[in-house]
């Protein structure tokens, strides 16, 4: 059995103390390669790594360091089909999604912040003739950055890419659910021309390596993306430090249909945001709120729509949903749609799993329940969804804000006005109009609320892996 291997000061290594754990292929339920249960010793060795690759990486020219990540970029690229078949296999999603979403944007990341590090630019204030002000950034040192299972491969190089733009060295750790992309990265990382010990992967329990990275007094910032509960403790233990957080959290993000928007695309695009890699996306929208003069036709056509969704084997190119990513977590979606019943809900669509060993779910809809209840408030992160009339826009924008999350919504109205005017009360970090999922990456990206803190996404990305320091000088 394959077993994976941590990349420190580039080299695979064992762990020190040659602990594993299991890593399960969800689509058949079984275990099919071991991945290191890093400890301290493993840190110490990646510490050691970063620290000694600092100075030379952080002095390296600005162009010479943007064309390593462009050539990581293109190396992922040239790796898709390879790196699409592992992601699929370690997280259960569509390989069509790995291979047109996942990798591609992996690539993307790189690419994108090898290009923005070339055009980052600091302020400069000059007040003529009595002083010249100018702001330096200088990168941090080492970082770590900490990522999730859902899109192993994308949020991972989201995160790592603009460190090392910066001039960061990088401590990085993937879900333990989905370490194999992770792993593999570190091959093309070499073939890259970048220098050893710049970035380093180790793997393992997020209690366990996870807490050590962000408690190292090595660490000087620590960006994570992953659960509210976790993001808290995360925040909680760098903040003792005073280490600069980003936290990416998690989401119960409305989608608002007015009765005056294009009602074919509102539906085709809602199931789309709803299932689209098994509702295991943080901005996938989890309740649909439908103006109540088109909440029948509205419900009729999306039913009739998901039930065209077909569930299956992620290497069948017919599956639209692949299996989710976990036991545990098929068990806790699994003890949501048992709770939407008890609190009144009605299972218009799916709700089983199917059988066999692997982790397949129906795409489940409810309808029935008010905004209150568990089932509207707590996030599911599975494919399941609510539905739900409204009467008045007051009404609508109410119930989207009424969580205590605040990542994404979508709004679909043909109105201008209302589209402007809805947007600005909706208390989320990004609103998508007529839209689901599209961005440019020049814009901050994160959530308000419990859904996080900081901005991720362009050059605020570039300023949170530096540290500002005013240079002031009296002309
Ligand atoms: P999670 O359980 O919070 O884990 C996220 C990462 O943190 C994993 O690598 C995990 O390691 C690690 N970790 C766990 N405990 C830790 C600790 N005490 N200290 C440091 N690291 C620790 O989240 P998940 O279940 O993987 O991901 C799903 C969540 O991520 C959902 O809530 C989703 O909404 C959110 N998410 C948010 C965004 C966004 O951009 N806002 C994007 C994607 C996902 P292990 O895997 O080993 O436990």
């Amino acid at each position: 059995m394959e077993k994976i291997q941590n990349f420190i000061g580039g080299k695979y290594l064992d762990p020190v103390k040659g602990e594993y754990l299991d890593n399960y292929d969800p689509g058949k339920g079984e275990v099919y390669s071991k991945i290191p249960n890093c400890t301290q010793e493993d840190l110490d060795l990646a510490v050691r790594a970063s620290e000694a690759a600092f100075e030379s990486w952080s002095k390296m020219s600005i162009d010479k360091r943007s064309r390593i990540l462009l050539k990581l970029a293109d190396l992922i690229e040239e790796n898709l089909e390879e790196l699409a078949v592992a992601e699929s296999r370690d997280n259960g999603k569509p390989l069509s999604l790995a291979k047109s979403v996942d990798i591609p944007r992996a690539a993307t990341n790189f690419r994108f912040y090898g290009s923005s590090i070339v055009n980052f630019s600091s302020e400069s204030h000059v007040s003529e003739g009595f002083m010249v002000n100018y702001t330096r950034r200088a990168p941090l040192g080492v970082v770590g950055c900490i990522s999730p299972w859902n899109l192993p491969l994308y949020l991972f190089s989201w995160k790592i890419a603009p460190a090392l733009a910066m001039g960061n060295c990088v401590i990085a750790k993937p879900s333990e659910m989905t370490p194999m992309t992770a792993a593999m990265l570190g091959k093309l990382v070499n073939e890259s021309g970048m220098p050893a010990g710049v970035l380093n992967i180790v793997h393992g329990e997020g209690s366990g390596i996870g807490q050590a990275i962000v408690e190292s007094t090595a660490t000087k910032a620590i960006s994570f993306t992953g659960g509210t509960v976790t993001g808290k403790k995360v925040g909680a233990t760098a903040s003792q430090q005073f280490k600069k957080v980003s936290l990416e959290l998690g989401g119960k993000n409305p989608n608002l249909v007015f009765a005056d928007c294009d009602l074919d695309e509102a539906v085709k695009m809602s199931v789309k945001s709803s299932f689209t890699n098994q509702g295991e996306i943080c901005l996938c929208g989890s309740r649909i709120l439908i103006e109540s003069s088109i909440y029948e036709e509205f419900k009729e056509r999306f039913v009739s729509e998901a039930a065209k969704l077909k569930v299956g084997d992620p290497f069948d190119e017919q599956s639209d949903l692949g299996a989710l990513v976990s036991q545990a977590h098929i068990e806790k979606v699994q003890s949501y749609i048992a709770l939407a019943q008890e609190e009144g809900g009605k299972v218009l669509l799916g709700g089983n799993r199917l059988p066999g060993n692997g982790y397949f779910l129906e795409p489940t809809v409810i309808d029935g329940l008010d905004e209150k209840c568990r089932t509207n408030q707590e996030e599911i992160f599975g494919p399941v969804v609510t539905l739900s009339p409204f009467e008045t826009e007051d009404e609508a924008i109410n119930v989207a804000n009424a969580t205590r999350y605040g990542l994404s919504c979508t709004i679909w109205t043909s109105n201008l006005k209302r589209a402007h005017r809805v947007s600005h009360q909706i208390h989320s970090g990004i609103v998508w109009v007529n839209c689901w999922l599209l961005r440019d990456l020049r814009t901050p990206f994160g959530g308000m609320k419990d859904s996080g803190i900081g901005r991720e996404g362009g050059s605020e990305a570039l300023q949170f892996f530096s540290e500002p320091q005013n240079i002031c000088i009296k002309l």
